[in-house]
Order: structure tokens, then C-alpha cells, then sequence
């Protein structure tokens, strides 16, 4: 046996020691994780999370061992998109809306029409609860549970199977009868009092609340770690089906029935009917439990019982003909307006938000809701102290629907919507554009100035289309600008410099180590050279978006030519002007704003301060002999080989034009799996339709 070298034994000796230390860590990181994650309870800052998170991370890099199995491995709540797809054998479609008593008629009308039915033969109907949750597909093989899907696209879902296995009310196995193969598809959900409970812990967590019980749902199920699933009280009821080996039943409430025999939870207010009159009345009846209800539900869906005739009907586009879904009106409520809070956007929009005396709508308790803009708030007349309407839909944030005069209290003042910033005390303007006509926002003009655009301006100027700086998220640019280390865009750059003068320097601050600093100084000099049209982009010039940015670059070639250009550019009949309009693209009101923003002193200021640490590059040349050149094409599905922005890059720079839909000056679409309506219109329209190998194999 060979005998280990002095430097292996103190090897071995550093790595006990970095083990105990590793597992302490982890101990504490675990912990927290299932505060942060499971009982959205925090006990510790973020940053000091992220320190001990970067404590294990260094301890892995030393000892590569140590990440075996390591909770740093974990990957936590990260976004949705890393769920694998799962394709549908039958699609999930939507439904089709109706709103009122004679649509119903005329729904059960066009029916008995299409299967050419008299009058007066006998139709049933099933008249069902809408639940809003989420729709889900499960597929079972032999009665065994194998995959669980969402929605997605209709075509595609996302697969949650691990997720759904956590919910009680849906069977691991199926009890009597069930064929084969039987998927059965129904609503997940979550009740009104376990989402207000959720909210709560949201709240105190400092996270945001979930806007209303079908988010939650969503939300609660969408989690890359199922042990989270797991603690949200999820429910769950059949009422539909897609790939069946055999039939249970030939009716639609006959299915319903052969659900409830397999071990299903199916709604209990679900009813057969005949004629419309028995459907409004059930669904008159079904109104009046709403309120009461534990879950949210948002109308009846009346679908036709006989699934021969379901087959017969069929669909049109994405809903089937044999169904419609009628809404309940929105639900409405009144309480008192307690304060207007005025919030300022990262363009120094001001937007009204009503707060309010917490009032249950439906069922759901709202304290925050919309009040549009200046112009809505007067035109109705609402005033703080106002008794008001607000009404609840669906999925959109709950808004104030006026005043209640006669309980208006004598005190109450009409509102006056503020003149300045409520961050920085710049006057608030609203632009009126060519036609004379005044915009319904009012705008901070602060620009840089502005802490709260500042701090918006940064986070988008960091943002991925922008610079993509890592390491410099939302959280640490609001820290830093907090601390007045970063003011301006510049100040990003000059950091590290000052960080090296510092008495504090940042690696000793909570939450940041050695290695971190090392690493974000390191991306935010990898940014020192940047290509011109992310950094115009990232500038955050109103009405220039990537697109504009793209255009303005392609045109000017440099940025300076760009800034000499418009600088010229503040008098509308200057020759300056005239080239920036003259871009294809840009019309009169992206020219005035880049003609403004460049007009702005404390702009300028900035812009030199950047342009010292910063240099734009060229954009590489767009090609224009290649066969796509000038040709107008859209993507749509899943693309497989690369990302959306890589192809819509990749498009632009083989000198097509990328549009996000197919209208008639569409020249190819090129299709992924999961392609649904622009593929039709497509179709319609007798475009030409390629597969991403196809489109590879073309443009080489
Ligand atoms: P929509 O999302 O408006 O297109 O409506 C279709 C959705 O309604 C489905 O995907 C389901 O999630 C949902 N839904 C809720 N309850 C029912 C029900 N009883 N029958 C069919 N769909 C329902």
C-alpha cells in the first residue's frame, strides 16, 4: 500500500472539517428553504439566505464532493418554463362565451339546427358549474396514475405529474371500472378562504399576494418542488375527459357519473336538463349560491348530453360546438375609499390606485383596486371619503366603478390628481401628440432625476434585452441605489473602483462574499463594449423599445452619428428631424422622443458620464442576399434548436423582418409543435408553413 503524501493527509484533514462545515450549512439552508418555499414564512433576510447559500457553493468548489446530493443542487421555486412539455392526444380546448338568457336559446337553438332536430324532440343538456381554477389532464394506464398535464396551449402542457401527486383529492389508482386507458380531465382549484390564508402568509413573508383564487391554484401548482405543492391546499373536480380506451358511459352526465365511480370528486350542483328554461333556472339557482360557495366559480358551462351528438357537433376553431360556457356578471361590492396612492413607472407614468377599506368581493377580500387614470377618476367623480362600487372579474385586478352620491360625505373634496412627481417633486405633464390630442397619463418629467424611474430605469437598463448584467438583479440595483452606490447608469461602471477606496467594501457587506463581488464586477466589465441597439435600448427612451433600438442602430450605424442627429432634432421642421422620421418605422412620435430625451440636460450629463466607461459597438451587418432577405416571417410553436430570440435574431440578421402575427403581408410561418391559431390563419391565408429543420436547412 502506498502511503498518502503530506499534502493528501492535510487534504483529507481540510475536507472533515469542510464537510462538518458544509452540513451545518445545509442543515440551516434546508431549514430555511421549507420556511421560504413550503410555508412562505421566512425567518432570515434574503441576503442573509444568499450568503449561506454562497457559503455551500464555495465550500463545493473547494471540495466537489461535497455537492453530491447537496441541497445547493435544489432547484427551488425557478420559473415554469423548466417544466418538460407534454403533447396532448386529444386537445384541451376552450369554451365559447354567452352572456345572456336569449344566447342560450339561441345556443340550444343553433344545435338543434345543425343536427337537424325539430323543436319540439327531445335535447338534454347538462348545466355545470364553471370553476375557476385550472384545467388539468390525467392519464391513467390501467388504473395507475402515469402523467398529470396543464392546459398550455391547448396542444401542449406542461407536465406536473409529481405536483398532482401530492393532491389528496385526485386518485393515485382508480376504483371500478375505468378502461385502460382513461384520462380524465377536470378543474384543479383552490377555496376562497385557504387563498385569503395563503395571501396573508404571502403578505408576511413580503412577498406578492396572488391577485385571486385561480392565481393561487396556478401558482401553487406550477412549482418546480412538489414538496410546495404539497403544503397548498389544492382541490380538484372531473368534468371532462380525453384519450379513452373504451367508453364508460355514452352521456355527457354519465361520464360524470363513471367519474365519481372511479374515485373522483365531481360537482355536486351539476344537473341534467331539457330546454333552456331548465337551464336558466339552473343556472339562476347556481348565481345564487355563488357568494356562498367555498370555491370561485365564473358561470354554468351547458353542454350537450348525448356524446353522438357531441361527435357530430364538433368544434369550431378552438371550442366545441356541443358547449358554451354562460358568465355571471361581474361581482360587485361597496366599501369606502379610503386614500388615492399615486405609483410612479419606470417612464414616469403616475397611476391611481383606490385603497380601500378591505371589503369581500365574491368571496375574495380586496383593499387595493384600479382607478384607471386622471381623467376616469373625474369623470366619475370620485373623491377620498367616497362610499364606491368595485367589481371583480375574472382574472383582471379588481376596479372602482364610481361613487354612491347619496352616501357622500359632506367633507368630501372632488380629487385633484397631483401636478408633481410624488417621488421627486418634477413637474407632471401629459403629452399631447401630433393631432392635438392630450394622453390620458400624466408623466413625471424627472427623468434621471427621478428616484422612482431612477431605480426603474436601472433595473431596465440591467435587464436582459439591455445590458443583461448578471448579478445585478432587481433586488441588489434597489440595495445599491438605496445605499448611493449606484445613482446613474455610469456609476455601475465605476463601482469597482470605488468599492477598492471603500472603508465598507461591498465583499463585507451581509449577504455578498468575496467570490460574489469577484463574479459581478467581472459581468459588469464584460459589458464595457456593447452592441449599440441593446445599449440605446437600454437607455429606456420612451417609444424606443428593442424594435425601434434595432431600427435607429441600423440606420445611424454609430452612436454618435445617432446623438449628433438627434440633438439637431428638438425643432420639428429641423432637417434632423425630418431623417429620424424618415426611418422606416419611426414616425413622428419616436422622433420627438428621441429628439426630447436628448434635448434633456441631466440626460446629456448622464449619457457622458456612460459613454466614459461604455462603448457601443457596431451591430453586425444585416445580410441581403440571402433567401429570407426582406421577407416577412413569423415563428410560432415550440422551437426546439434554439429560443425565440435566438431566432428572431438570427431572422433579422439574415435581413428578414420578424412579425407576431400572420396577416396577409406574412410571407412564412415557421411552425413548432404545440401551433395553434397562427398556424390556421396561415392555412387560410395560403402561406407558406415550414418546420424549424426546414427553416434551418434553408437559411443554412
Ligand atoms: P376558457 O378558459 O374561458 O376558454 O374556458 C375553458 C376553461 O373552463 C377550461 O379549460 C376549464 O379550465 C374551465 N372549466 C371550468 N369548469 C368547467 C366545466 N364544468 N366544464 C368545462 N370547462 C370548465
Amino acid at each position: 500500500m502506498t502511503k498518502d503524501s503530506p499534502d493528501q493527509i492535510r487534504r483529507a484533514a481540510r475536507l472533515t472539517a469542510a464537510r462538518a462545515e458544509h452540513e451545518r450549512v445545509a442543515a440551516e439552508v434546508a431549514a430555511h428553504d421549507v420556511a421560504y418555499h413550503q410555508q412562505d414564512a421566512p425567518v432570515i433576510s434574503d441576503a442573509d439566505y444568499d450568503a449561506l447559500r454562497r457559503k455551500l457553493d464555495s465550500l463545493e468548489k473547494r471540495f466537489p464532493e461535497l455537492a453530491e446530493g447537496s441541497v445547493s443542487r435544489r432547484v427551488g421555486a425557478a420559473p415554469a418554463e423548466k417544466f418538460a412539455k407534454v403533447r396532448h392526444v386529444v386537445p384541451m380546448l376552450s369554451l365559447g362565451n354567452i352572456f345572456q338568457p336569449d344566447e342560450a336559446e339561441e345556443f340550444v337553438g343553433r344545435v338543434r339546427r345543425f343536427l337537424g332536430l325539430a323543436e319540439d324532440a327531445p335535447l338534454a343538456i347538462t348545466a355545470e358549474p364553471k370553476i375557476d381554477g385550472l384545467s388539468c389532464s390525467l392519464r391513467y394506464v390501467n388504473g395507475e396514475l402515469v402523467q398529470a398535464a396543464t392546459r398550455g396551449d391547448g396542444f401542449e402542457g406542461e407536465d406536473v405529474t409529481a405536483n398532482v401527486r401530492t393532491i389528496k383529492e385526485i386518485p393515485q389508482s382508480l376504483k371500478g371500472d375505468a378502461p385502460e386507458i382513461c384520462e380524465v380531465r377536470g378543474e384543479i382549484y383552490m377555496t376562497k378562504s385557504d387563498f385569503a390564508a395563503l395571501n396573508e402568509r404571502q403578505a408576511t413573508a413580503g412577498k406578492p399576494p396572488f391577485a385571486n383564487p385561480r392565481n393561487s391554484a396556478a401558482g401553487s401548482l406550477r412549482q418546480l418542488d412538489p414538496t410546495i405543492t404539497a403544503q397548498r391546499p389544492l382541490h380538484f373536480f372531473a368534468y371532462a375527459w380525453g384519450e379513452m380506451s373504451a367508453m364508460p358511459a355514452t352521456t355527457q352526465h354519465g361520464m360524470i357519473e363513471a367519474f365519481a365511480r372511479f374515485g373522483f370528486k365531481t360537482n355536486p350542483l351539476t344537473k341534467l336538463c331539457h330546454g333552456t328554461p331548465e337551464l336558466l333556472a339552473q343556472w339562476s339557482a347556481i348565481e345564487e349560491t355563488r357568494a356562498t360557495l367555498p370555491y370561485d366559480i365564473d358561470g354554468v358551462v351547458y353542454k350537450i348530453d348525448d356524446l353522438d351528438y357531441q361527435r357530430r357537433l364538433g368544434f369550431v376553431s378552438r371550442a366545441p360546438r356541443w358547449a358554451t360556457a354562460h358568465k355571471f356578471a361581474a361581482e360587485k361590492a361597496t366599501t369606502i375609499l379610503r386614500d388615492i396612492e399615486i405609483q410612479v413607472g419606470r417612464t414616469g407614468s403616475l397611476t391611481p390606485v383606490a385603497k380601500l377599506e378591505p371589503v369581500t368581493v365574491g368571496g375574495v377580500v380586496v383593499s387595493n383596486a384600479t382607478l384607471h387614470n386622471e381623467d376616469e377618476i373625474a369623470r366619475k367623480d370620485v373623491r377620498i371619503g367616497d362610499t364606491v362600487t368595485v367589481q371583480r372579474a375574472g382574472d383582471v385586478i379588481p376596479q372602482v366603478l364610481g361613487p354612491v352620491l347619496d352616501k357622500r360625505p359632506k367633507t368630501a373634496k372632488p380629487y385633484e390628481f397631483p401636478q408633481v412627481c410624488p417621488a421627486c417633486g418634477s413637474a407632471a405633464l401629459r403629452e399631447v401628440d401630433a393631432k392635438g390630442e392630450m394622453d390620458v397619463v400624466r408623466r413625471c418629467t424627472g427623468g434621471l432625476v427621478c428616484p422612482a424611474q431612477a431605480v426603474e430605469r436601472l433595473k431596465h437598463f440591467c435587464s436582459r434585452n439591455a445590458l443583461d448584467i448578471e448579478g445585478l438583479g432587481d433586488r441588489q440595483i434597489e440595495l445599491f441605489h438605496a445605499e448611493g452606490l449606484i445613482m446613474q447608469p455610469a456609476d455601475i461602471f465605476t463601482l469597482e473602483e470605488r468599492d477598492k477606496r471603500a472603508t465598507k467594501k461591498l465583499k463585507d457587506r451581509e449577504g455578498f462574499g468575496e467570490t460574489s463581488v469577484r463574479n459581478l464586477f467581472a459581468a459588469i466589465n464584460a459589458r464595457r463594449n456593447i452592441v449599440i441597439n441593446r445599449f440605446l435600448y437600454g437607455l429606456g427612451i420612451r417609444h424606443v423599445g428593442e424594435t425601434n433600438a434595432r431600427r435607429l442602430a441600423r440606420h445611424f450605424g454609430t452612436f454618435e452619428a445617432l446623438r449628433e442627429v438627434a440633438r439637431a432634432a428638438l425643432e420639428p421642421d429641423s432637417e434632423a428631424r425630418a431623417e429620424l422620421n424618415a426611418i422606416e418605422g419611426v414616425g413622428d412620435v419616436v422622433a420627438e422622443a428621441v429628439a426630447d430625451f436628448f434635448a434633456e440636460k441631466h440626460n446629456e450629463d448622464a449619457l457622458d458620464a456612460l459613454l466614459r466607461e461604455v462603448t457601443p459597438e457596431p451591430m453586425e451587418a444585416v445580410l441581403t442576399t440571402t433567401p429570407v432577405a426582406g421577407k416577412t416571417i413569423v415563428f410560432t410553436g415550440a422551437l426546439e434548436k434554439m429560443t425565440r430570440d435566438e431566432a428572431k435574431a438570427m431572422a433579422e440578421r439574415l435581413g428578414a423582418k420578424v412579425s407576431g402575427s400572420v396577416s396577409k403581408k406574412t410571407d412564412l410561418v415557421v411552425a413548432g409543435p404545440g401551433a395553434g391559431s397562427k398556424l390556421t390563419k396561415a392555412a387560410e391565408l395560403g402561406i407558406e408553413v415550414i418546420t424549424e429543420d426546414e427553416w434551418l436547412a434553408r437559411v443554412g
